[in-house]
């Protein structure tokens, strides 16, 4: 491959080095890494000198590089140590060439080993086991350590820190203009906080918080987005360095992104409440309050478990949002088949159309009570008998439908079907089961009823 021989930066696949390009990039504002000069290199060397030597900065970049000498008490002359540093870095910067034995870029050559006083958690000193034959450090070239050494500007505070990684040029540009932008916040009001802090300390909640901010602040299309995100939450403190790294689906991502233009956007802002746990909702004000909860519904999408029973009220018979967005993400995230979606959403009509014309609350009562695979499968043919009795001239489902569409995993993936059969019904019945209240409180759980039936 032929290369443009000026090109400085390009992604490089290592978090900490991609996070400083786009560090760099915010801050002298280019949309590409390609664009960037040894010009630009010196300006925010010059800029971020002075925003370091903060004592709230040095803080943070305490637990990024640790003994650094601007984060060393003993050491007097900081800020021209600082300089030094950056600016022999900046003399040695090359454009990339076709390889190298950088370990981040691939591209250009080592000419010091680095420590993890200059690279984030790649041990060294003491901590040397994660290297091969106890290399006392890592092989980075010049021009990755120089763009580390500008990731804090990116970084995001959450007890620990945070670091965004994707392969999306649109998400990291976005997001390390936002980053950036409290920055320049902090230095014009001389109100120095240290890496972009919102009083996040759930990492899994602050990806969210993260990337739906991204995509209802910017109109971009997200749509054609595919981006793959990962968010490292680590710590380089010397006395305990740690790292755990969490990951967020892309049809997780595409999903997040239909929702912004959906309709019944309101109603996935009221499924995300339901999903914090120990929340007393009686009591909250405001969003400090519990946006640091365990959210089941970010930690099931994070994990790829089923968010379903989250669109279904049980006691207020309410489905949030419609079959349109439950099925998009049925679609979408849970890879469900478009055939198998069309089963599911005519049985549960068929249930809502049984359900009103013969007035068996009972039965509705029985199908969201269900806690067993046999017992749910029984009360479908209980209603399936009921309905031929009544002469209705078309099956419910069909063997074959019983099998690849309603219960495909059998034992494993019921749980979620009784969901969706409950949520189509509360969609289409919601009005009418509110009117028939007192019928509603009158009922009992007959759950042991149930399973004696089974083999009649
Ligand atoms: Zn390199």
């Amino acid at each position: 491959m032929k290369l443009n021989n000026s090109i400085i930066y390009q992604f490089t696949g290592n978090p900490f080095v991609d996070a400083g390009i786009w560090a760099i990039c915010g801050w002298v504002e280019k949309g590409k890494p390609e664009e960037l000069n040894k010009e630009d290199l010196k300006r925010i060397a010059k800029d971020i000198t002075p925003l370091y030597l903060t004592s709230a900065w040095s803080k943070s970049i305490y637990s990024i590089f640790p003994n650094n000498p601007i984060t060393n008490p003993s050491v007097k002359d900081k800020e021209s140590r600082l300089k030094e540093f950056l600016n022999n870095l900046i003399e040695e910067v090359e454009p990339i060439n076709d390889s190298g034995n950088c370990i981040s870029c691939g591209r250009r050559d080592v000419k010091v080993i680095r420590t993890k006083t200059e690279i984030p958690l790649i041990g060294s000193g003491g901590l040397i086991n994660y290297f091969p034959f106890g290399q006392p450090g890592a092989d980075y070239c010049p021009s990755c350590t120089l763009a580390v050494q500008f990731s804090p500007l990116v970084m995001y505070s959450c007890v620990k820190l945070l670091l965004l990684h994707s392969n999306s040029g649109k998400v990291m540009r976005l997001w390390s203009k936002d980053a950036i932008q409290d920055i320049r916040r902090q230095i014009l009001m001389k109100d120095f906080t240290g890496c972009f802090d919102e009083n996040y300390k759930n990492p899994r909640n602050a990806l969210f918080h993260i990337i739906q901010n991204i995509i209802t602040k910017y109109d971009e299309r997200w749509q054609d987005e595919k981006p793959s995100i990962s968010l490292y939450h680590f710590t380089n403190f010397i006395q305990g360095p740690d790292l755990n790294v969490y990951n967020l689906p892309t049809p997780v991502f595409r999903f997040i992104a239909y929702l912004k233009q959906h309709p019944k956007y309101a109603d996935w802002k009221r499924i995300l409440k339901r999903g914090y746990v120990y929340v007393d909702w009686n009591k909250v004000k405001d969003e400090e309050e519990y946006k640091n909860k365990i959210n089941q519904v970010y930690d099931n999408l994070l994990n790829g478990i089923s968010i379903t029973r989250f669109f279904i009220d049980h006691k207020e018979k309410t489905a949030y949002g419609d079959w349109d967005l439950l099925s998009y993400y049925l679609k979408e995230v849970r890879m469900m088949e478009k055939k198998r979606l069309e089963t599911l959403k005519r049985v549960g009509d068929e249930l809502s159309e049984y359900i009103k014309n013969t007035q068996n609350i009972k039965r509705l009562n029985q199908l969201e009570q269900a806690k067993k695979y046999e017992t749910l499968r029984n009360i479908l043919r209980l209603i399936e008998k009921d309905r031929v009795k009544k002469s209705s001239n078309k099956a419910l489902f069909t063997l074959d439908e019983f099998v690849t569409d309603l219960f495909p995993d059998g034992y494993l993936g019921w749980k979620e079907t009784q969901d969706l059969l409950i949520f189509r019904v509360y969609e289409n019945l919601h009005d009418w089961l509110v009117e028939q209240k007192e019928l509603l409180s009158e009922l009992i759980v007959e759950e042991e009823v149930m399973e004696e039936k089974n083999n009649d």
